[in-house]
């Protein structure tokens, strides 16, 4: 570790967590952001994004020693509850028990308490410092203000649609190939206040969800008893796409039909509905995440995903820790290290970006599905029955660090066994748990075994 300086490109949430801890490393940390300086500010209504931490994010939290810093600004959420059509609603819970829940937390406020941990160790920041070229061979930024810099190791955390990522493939595009893929989908987020009495408006430990096939509703709690909603719809070519709702009336028929029970949560509903942002989302995947011993990508300048599995950020923390184990075992060598670390996060980062596809046709469509509610009353039964032969692909991806790349293969094996177990009875009364045993044997007992995988959840 001769020269201790590192640089970063980008302060979200992946950069100010990467950077805190490489300044406790010992580095000489700087870290160049667009934005304005977050600190003192507050968050635009309708930008906010409230997000999940989860097994892997807590993990990061807790390397940095921030993870009690971070749980008092969150939310515990235990379960999902269903919103159907005609106002009834059904309550799953995510775990075995409420020790196994999600914490709901403000971006921004993540976000904001990050940087203020990271300036507080020692980091530099430079705000308003937007990089507008990268020369890699000459290892320079030069940013649209007119300033430049020269760096030994740069991280790009500089979100989805990094620059740095950009420059790399354009210098090697054999090597560096990148794909980026927006789904017809759109997002906007919604502001529901807290009741009149200050109690909030729904369930505040739930995450809610209006299912409604091609287009839902969700919410999630903050701190105040408010809540945020966030609606995906169609951008195009749909009854109820973004497109085709463009006045008062049509949004009040949009949620008259669609989701009438949210409706009188949101006050100002056609106001905020015209006047928020809409948001785009979709998958990138990049072949290379670094170049040469200089250059990294991480967070979601490598693999933006999108959000229907709650894991962007957690993935992205992932990176961190994998990296910090990676360059520890290395004695920061930073040219083994880097493309170790490529390698090991590519095929993981795919699996879950796979996975979070998947599951906007499971949040959107199949949670009201009654084939496919006996199938996950069934993996309930499995879990708390056989707890240390058993566990769901989102419990292994929420709960616990086994790679996401083999949450993905026991996934597919469980999807097989629940489908046997479905076929032989109609109600969850009828579950035979000597037949479950015998059909665990089958397949996923020796799997399980044969991948060394330990079930446990991560504390
Ligand atoms: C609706 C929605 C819900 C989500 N829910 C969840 C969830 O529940 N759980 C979860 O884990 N994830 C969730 N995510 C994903 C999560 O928000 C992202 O994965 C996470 O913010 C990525 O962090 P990052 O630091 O990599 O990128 P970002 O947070 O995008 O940060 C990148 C930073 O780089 C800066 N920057 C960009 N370009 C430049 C430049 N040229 N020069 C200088 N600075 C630059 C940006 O201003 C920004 O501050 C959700 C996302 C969406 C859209």
């Amino acid at each position: 570790m001769a020269n201790k300086s590192i640089h970063l490109m980008g302060a979200g949430l992946v950069g100010s967590l990467w950077a805190y801890l490489l300044k406790k490393k010992g580095f000489d940390v700087h870290v160049y952001e667009k934005r304005a300086d977050p600190r003192g500010t507050q968050a635009d209504r309708g930008r906010s994004i409230n997000l999940v931490i989860t097994s892997r994010g807590r993990h990061a939290l807790k390397q940095a020693g921030l993870d009690e810093a971070i749980l008092p600004i969150t939310v515990p959420v235990f379960g999902r509850r269903i919103h159907a059509i005609d106002g009834r609603t059904q309550y799953q819970a995510y775990g075995r028990d409420d020790s196994e829940c999600n914490y709901a937390v403000s971006r921004w406020e993540l976000n904001t308490t990050l940087i203020k941990a990271a300036a507080h160790a020692g980091v530099t920041f430079y705000f308003e410092h937007e990089l507008s070229d990268l020369d890699l061979a000459a290892r320079t930024v030069r940013f649209s203000n007119g300033n430049t810099a020269n760096y030994r190791v740069l991280f790009a955390t500089d979100g989805a649609g990094s620059a740095i990522r950009k420059k790399m493939q354009a210098i090697q595009p054999r090597l560096y190939q990148e794909d980026v893929r927006f789904i017809s989908s759109d997002y906007k987020e919604l502001y529901v206040p807290a009741r009149a009495d200050g109690q909030p408006a729904i369930e505040k430990n739930n995450l809610h969800i209006w299912p409604r096939g091609t287009h839902m509703l969700m919410a999630l709690a903050n701190q105040d008893n408010s809540f945020t909603l966030t609606l995906y719809l169609p951008r195009s070519d749909h009854p109820w796409s973004f497109d085709s709702i463009q006045t008062p009336a049509r949004v009040q028929e949009l949620f008259q039909s669609e989701f009438p029970d949210a409706r009188a949560l949101v006050p100002d509903l056609s106001t905020q509905f015209l006047e928020h942002p809409q948001g785009r989302l979709g998958t990138v995947r990049f072949t290379q995440w670094h170049y040469q011993d200089s250059v990294a990508l991480m967070g979601d300048a490598a693999h933006a995903i999108v959000p229907f599995f709650g894991q962007g950020m957690n993935c992205g923390f992932e990176d961190i820790t994998t990296l910090l184990t990676i360059l520890d075992e290395n004695q920061w060598d930073f040219k083994s290290g880097l493309e170790a670390y490529s390698r090991l996060r590519i095929p993981n980062a795919q699996a879950i970006a796979d996975m979070a596809l998947e599951n906007f046709v499971e949040m959107s469509d199949k949670v009201g599905d009654q084939t496919f509610l006996l199938q996950k009353k069934i993996e309930s039964v499995l879990e708390k029955e056989f707890p240390q032969l058993y566990r769901s692909r989102y419990g292994m991806i929420t709960y616990t660090l086994i790679p996401y790349s083999l949450a993905q293969e026991a996934g597919r094996i469980q999807n097989r066994l629940l489908t046997t177990l479905s076929q032989t009875i109609t109600r969850i009364e009828d579950l035979n748990l000597a037949h479950c045993q015998r059909a665990m044997e089958q397949e996923w007992l020796p799997w399980l075994k044969a991948k060394g995988i330990c079930l446990d959840r991560y504390r």
